[in-house]
């Protein structure tokens, strides 16, 4: 093909491109001869483009403002710096070297975390490949071609054309006032109690997306047209003082307490099983569908995600009786599958901290778990909820059982 093209005429140069004059003459740094090269009386120029997976651009000055929060943004399983769990117990998985993009901004954008859009330790986009490709974790910007993943000219023009579709069913969903993926059509909002807010800043570091900020007092304020309503502010939220309208820290608490708890001489333990709605919810469901049965002693609520689970939750379940508390979210780490990016691991870290506060009690820190359940793991969900209510079973009654 190659000779082909160029019995026709086509001239291939190698080499970096110094300007294209009005009259079609192309001025380039020749490679091989270490000299710059005119070529003229050209009919057609076709510039090759190098493919950057970043939206960086690379001659420019590295900005250093907003690199450090950026890194954090490359690791979805980075530690959290102000909730974050300290002695690393919430970090099973390796850690991939992380390095920021180098190179002056060019969407310049107006976050907190930086003006980039956040990418992988590999330098693409961020996206969950799975279920949302061409999301990123700036609401509202899309990527598409090699941006995301290496492909070829025909692939990325269909897949800007799914990246467009998916910017005009954002454009719309802002204009009704709803979330865009995974809670398309949620017309909610975090509202934040500013009586009682302590200006922690828990919740604007633990926004998966940069959806919140703080005013000259240093008040959150929450930008609902980035905000994708997944809770994790209001888990995050040390006094509770964030709610939505259909979702908040009292109403699961409600629910929590609305379940029969057998007393002490029962002999049967209960356990709260709080599932994320995303893949953990329906994989019980599938498993149910399926006839596959488990223990008859836990009691399922779904919530938005794990990052949305309050140290209220837990507390209120030990509180009421139950002898054990397991959270069911997605897969976390470098692919991960979490919908909100770091619910797994902001849960994780979490229930770490609530089973040192456990052990502080004199109760066993076995009674709180994380499990990470794929949407396809409906054959051995079981098995999981099954091996938990084996370790409650062997242990004594929650003392806080009848009180
Ligand atoms: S609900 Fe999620 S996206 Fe919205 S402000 Fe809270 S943490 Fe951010
Ligand atoms: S986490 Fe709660 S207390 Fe802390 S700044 Fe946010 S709203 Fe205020």
């Amino acid at each position: 093909l190659y000779r082909e093209a160029q019995r026709t005429g086509v001239i291939f140069m190698k080499g970096k491109v110094k300007g294209v004059a009005k009259d079609m003459t192309v001025t380039y740094a020749d490679e091989l001869l270490g000299e710059e090269v005119p070529l003229a009386g050209l009919d057609m120029i076709v510039l090759a483009t190098g493919m950057v997976p970043n939206s960086t651009n690379v001659d420019g000055k590295t900005e250093e403002k907003g690199q450090e929060l950026l890194l954090s943004d490359i690791n979805p399983s980075a530690p959290i710096k102000v909730a974050g769990h300290k002695n690393g117990a919430g970090q099973p998985w390796p850690r991939r070297k992380e390095e920021a993009p180098k190179g002056a901004p060019i969407l310049n954008l107006q976050y907190r975390q930086g003006p980039h859009v956040p990418v992988l330790a590999d330098g693409f986009a961020d996206s969950h490949y799975l279920c949302f490709p061409y999301e990123t974790r700036r609401t509202g910007i899309y990527t598409a071609g090699p941006l995301r993943r290496p492909m070829d000219m025909a692939e990325s023009a269909e897949d800007a054309a799914g990246a467009v579709l998916k910017a005009i069913q954002a454009i719309k969903g802002a204009a009704a006032g709803s979330s865009t993926l995974p809670r398309v059509g949620d017309l909610s909002f975090p509202k934040i109690g500013l009586s009682r807010c302590t200006k922690c800043r828990r919740c604007t570091v633990e926004c998966p997306f940069g959806a919140i900020d703080e005013d000259e007092k240093g008040q959150p304020i929450v930008n609902e047209s980035r905000c994708r309503r997944c809770g994790t502010c209001m888990g995050a939220c040390p006094v509770q003082t964030i709610t939505f309208d259909n979702y908040n820290p009292i109403m699961v608490s409600d629910m929590i307490r609305a379940v029969h708890v057998p007393d002490e001489f029962a002999k049967k333990p209960r356990v709260l099983i709080l599932a994320c709605e995303n893949d953990a919810y329906p994989a019980l469901d599938m498993a149910g569908i399926e006839r596959r049965t488990w223990s008859t002693y836990v009691r399922t609520i779904p919530v938005r995600c794990l990052g949305s689970v309050t140290m209220l939750w837990p507390k209120t379940a030990f509180e009421k009786g139950y002898d054990g508390v397991l959270l069911l979210g997605c897969k976390s780490g470098d692919d991960y599958q979490c919908h909100f990016i770091k619910g797994s691991h902001v849960g994780m870290e979490r229930m770490a901290k609530f089973g040192d506060t456990l052990t502080s009690m004199a109760m066993e820190k076995e009674r709180v778990a994380l499990e990470e359940i794929a949407i396809a793991d409906s054959h051995h969900i079981g098995e999981v909820i099954d091996r938990f209510a084996a370790v409650i079973g062997k242990l004594p009654p929650n003392p806080f059982k009848g009180f």
